[in-house]
């Protein structure tokens, strides 16, 4: 192999272009569209085309600086700002972005002025709350809601949608979606207009999904997780026939030394501002490897070798070696949860390797 930058996320295009193409065809076959999530990946355009490539035609982030990011590399799409924009970024938000998720009048309000300030025609969702509490208005305010939002020039609904399993954990069951389903053709009969998109969630609604013969109202989900990680979000089960390891982290160790296993004199707080407690292991290898909760969130790294992270602080990890003769140079990989990639994604400091067949090969980007 050819010498690689360290430390890394290796991304595997391949088995993410799988994934799309095998979730696209699963909720295809039940009238299901799907919007590409990509706040997980940074709106990596690398990633973004691949969704593209597989026939998304909306690409969703919660980031406008994301978006931008896809739409100046050539992506083409339709850009959604999965979360609602903040005041202070209305005109970015008209200029960048096609469709933004909405529940507040007076930023629907500021959009319309915008957009017909720009002379755009700015779409937007309006985001329901059914019990996850998070974003949303409540159902029994929909229908006045909607009323005023049609008073608005420069802005156009094209649809409802709820969210489920981020704040509260709460499940998308048939229930949640039926009440959403009647939600939408009580607004369309209402108002006689007709809603595009019913958007009843993300990655976590794969159960209901699977359960449920008909889908009601429910057109489109807003998928991540489960393209990039190959996973359901209710309780992070593999998604048959998906690749789970399309991501690796790979990071080098810098010291490699038999030492105690417990910290010894006089202990007060450590970095964290936390007494933090170690088990009596007797004398162990202990490896250091040259990132730390500065650059990923630790917590989300499972070693691929039987070995253990002790701890971390911002910019070394700590970890007991166990049985393998790591020593200093070597490279040690990772398997990441949805919080590692995202700070992986994100940080400047994490080298992207983009590695599109099957087989490992790789080029450096
Ligand atoms: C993050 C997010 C999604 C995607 O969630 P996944 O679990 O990654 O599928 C969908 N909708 C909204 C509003 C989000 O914030």
């Amino acid at each position: 192999m050819t010498h690689s930058e360290l430390p890394r996320i290796e991304i595997n295009l391949a088995k993410i272009s799988h994934n799309a193409e095998m979730l696209l065809k699963l909720y295809g076959s039940k009238g299901i569209e799907l919007m590409g999530v990509t706040k997980g990946v940074c709106g990596s355009p690398e990633i973004a085309k691949v969704l593209v490539g597989k026939g998304m035609q909306m690409l969703g982030d919660s980031k406008v600086k994301n978006l931008k990011r896809m739409h100046d590399a050539g992506i083409h799409a339709e850009f959604v700002l999965l979360r609602s924009p903040a005041l202070s970024e209305i005109a970015k938000v008209i200029q960048t972005v096609d469709v933004s998720l909405n529940s507040e009048l007076i930023v629907m309000k500021q959009l319309s002025e915008m957009a017909l300030k720009h002379h755009v025609l700015h779409k937007v969702i309006l985001m329901i709350e059914l019990g996850d509490l998070r974003e949303g208005i409540l159902p029994e305010k929909a229908v006045d809601v909607v009323r005023e939002i049609l008073q608005l020039r420069g802005i156009r609904l094209v649809g409802i949608g709820a969210n489920f399993a981020c704040f509260g954990g709460v499940k998308p069951t048939e229930d949640k979606m039926n009440q959403l389903s009647l939600l939408a053709t009580q607004i369309e009969s209402e108002f006689n207009i007709t809603l595009p998109y019913v958007s009843g969630g993300n990655s976590a609604n794969y159960s209901w999904f699977i359960k449920t013969e008909h889908m009601n109202r429910i057109n489109n989900l807003r998928i991540g997780e489960s393209i990039l990680l190959g996973r359901e979000t209710l309780y992070r089960e593999a998604i048959p026939n998906l690749f789970t390891d399309a991501f690796t982290f790979v990071a080098e160790v810098i010291e490699s030394k038999m030492k105690p296993s417990v910290p010894y004199g006089e202990i007060a707080q450590n970095v964290l501002g936390i007494s933090p407690e170690f088990e009596e292991r007797g004398e162990i290898r202990r490896i250091i490897l040259g990132v730390g909760f500065q650059d990923v969130l630790i917590s989300g790294l499972t070693p691929k070798l039987n070995i253990e992270i002790l701890g971390s602080s911002s910019d070394h990890t700590v970890m007991d070696a166990k049985q393998e003769n790591l020593r200093v140079g070597d490279e040690v990989s990772f398997s990441v949860n949805y919080g590692a990639l995202l700070t992986l994604m994100t940080s400047e400091n994490i080298s992207k390797k983009y590695i599109n067949m099957l087989t490992p090969h790789a080029v450096d980007k």
